[in-house]
């Protein structure tokens, strides 16, 4: 990236030499995102970030395909959720609620009968939760969307440079991703369309990534999100199991250190190795934990990471039915991150809550 804006300071939209060379490195990470995804390189448009993916996505599904119905779940990101609620307020397309178990994970069989009695919907289930970790059955998920003509759209923003993920085996039809959840630089993303959906921009102008995202490209940004799911994937296996073993670390050091703990949802079974939900002894206030963790130096939220000052609580924990009286905390993992750190968590967490 400092190669980038020391050397290629050309606009890519620019015929000259300077612009012609900052076009190339735009598509040579085009190339490279699209190998290490699965996706051919015109199934990948750069945007600023995972919100305005699903914006551009959603909206023009809306607009364009017909679209009679968008089915999702209480448990989206905002992003998503605050979308399809636009989209019914100033186009009238109806939005229909999954339900969500105690787990919380979708109900398929609510899905079916959705999407039985809702023909040409779309389909808005996010890969992984954000907040729970919890992760969608996704062949199954497209399966049903599938045998009922609907158009499939998975918020992947958390999965991304997580798993390898192979889109030839991964049955979605549009799908979002953003740098900084693999290390990248903030404010830039993805968005996939694969080859059989057609779309049109959500901002229009000068006709930027092939008419689907107008402006002038965020060319440090592009060369450092293909360098970071690169470097993620160079070392995904390794990186896969420390987390893991983090994560399950954690877990038991929270069992020995405040007894009443629980886990919010399927943090034992289908769940991203990266986040774990917990929610603490009843009575504990959620800002005042919030703040002593800071002072000792842990960043962790209380809901998810972008909105976690918001006071309230979680959406997502009230869809899934967990206890109000129980402050819960939102920890994620990454492979810089050491076991004695995960100690220090618990012995931390034992002060505040005992
Ligand atoms: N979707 C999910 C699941 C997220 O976790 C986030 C951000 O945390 C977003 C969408 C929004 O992405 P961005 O912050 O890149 O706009």
């Amino acid at each position: 990236m400092q190669e980038c804006m020391l050397e290629s300071y050309g606009n890519p939209t620019a015929v000259h030499e300077a612009g012609r060379r900052a076009r190339v490195l735009i598509e040579q990470a085009r190339r490279k995102v699209s190998a290490l995804l699965g996706l051919s390189p015109g199934e990948v448009y750069f945007a600023s970030g995972g919100t305005e993916g699903v914006n551009t996505l959603l909206w023009a599904c809306a607009r364009e395909l017909q679209v009679k119905h968008f089915i999702s779940s209480p448990l989206e990101h905002p992003a998503v959720l605050k979308t399809l609620e636009s989209i019914r307020t100033w186009m009238g397309i109806d939005l229909s609620m999954v339900r969500v178990d105690a787990l919380g994970h979708v109900d398929l069989q609510h899905l079916e009968e959705l999407l039985a009695s809702n023909p040409k919907s779309v389909v808005c289930l996010m890969h992984a939760n954000n907040e729970t970790g919890n992760l969608l059955p996704v062949n199954d998920t497209a399966a049903l969307c599938k045998a009922h003509g609907a158009l499939f759209f998975s918020d992947t923003v958390q999965t991304m440079g997580k798993f390898r993920m192979d889109f030839s085996r991964f049955p979605v039809d549009l799908a979002v991703g953003s740098a900084h959840k693999f290390h990248g630089p903030k404010g830039v993303g993805l968005m996939v369309i694969r080859d059989h959906v057609r779309l049109g921009p959500l901002i229009t102008g000068a006709g930027q990534e092939r008419l689907m995202r107008a402006g002038t490209e965020n060319l440090c940004g592009i060369v450092g999100l293909a360098r970071a799911l690169e470097k993620v994937h160079q070392q995904m296996e390794e990186d896969i199991r420390h987390i893991r073993s983090l994560k399950d670390h954690c877990m038991r050091a929270l069992e020995v250190a405040i007894p009443d703990v629980l886990f919010n949802g399927d943090a034992r079974g289908r769940s991203l190795h990266s986040i774990l939900n917990v929610s603490l002894t009843p009575g504990v206030d959620p800002q005042m934990l919030l703040a002593r963790l800071d002072m000792a130096g842990i960043c962790v939220s209380s809901g998810r990471a972008c909105g976690s000052g918001t006071i309230g609580g979680s959406a997502v924990l009230k869809a899934m039915g967990a206890d109000p009286a129980r402050p819960a905390l939102r920890i994620s993992f990454s492979a810089a991150n050491r076991p004695d750190e995960i100690d220090y968590l618990a012995e931390t967490l034992k002060n505040i809550c005992l």
